[in-house]
């Protein structure tokens, strides 16, 4: 492949800037999860939905803020496929604000939300049968 058919062609990254990472086309959902796999092995901390903006549109603001709201549901149900958990903090208002990997370090107060979640998840019916049971195996 010549090169500049692999420029036209170029897969969407995460790139570095400062010390921050940035999607190079928007909302892909590999690259949110990359981005999240990053917090997992970084800082820990979860990402905030501040961060998920501007990582994946480039700023913090509503506008973006609500685009990433619209899509961490569906991202979450495409994780639990490849038998990830995400666990959603959602703020008293019920606005998702921050959400991580649930990982085997988690804490004791990480589980309880996730558990949570997923019991409100099989109320709602947000999940299917089969997610469901791979939620709750991920939980122990
Ligand atoms: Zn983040």
């Amino acid at each position: 492949m010549s090169e500049s058919i692999a420029r036209v062609r170029r897969q969407p990254e995460l790139i570095q800037v400062n010390d921050r990472q940035l999607s190079t086309q928007g909302w892909i959902s590999d690259l949110a999860e990359r981005h999240l796999m990053a917090h997992l092995t970084g800082d820990r901390d979860e990402c905030t939905i501040e961060c998920m903006a501007r990582t994946m549109f480039g700023r913090n603001i509503p506008r973006n803020r609500e685009a990433v709201r619209r899509r961490i549901a569906g991202l979450h149900r495409k994780l639990l496929e490849a038998h990830k958990f995400l666990i959603i903090r959602y703020s008293e208002r019920g606005q998702i604000i921050g959400c991580k990997f649930y990982s085997s370090e988690a804490t004791e107060d990480e589980r309880i939300v996730a558990l949570t979640q997923i019991e409100r998840m099989a109320r709602r019916g947000d999940l299917s049968h089969e997610r469901l049971e791979i939620a709750r195996a991920l939980l122990g």
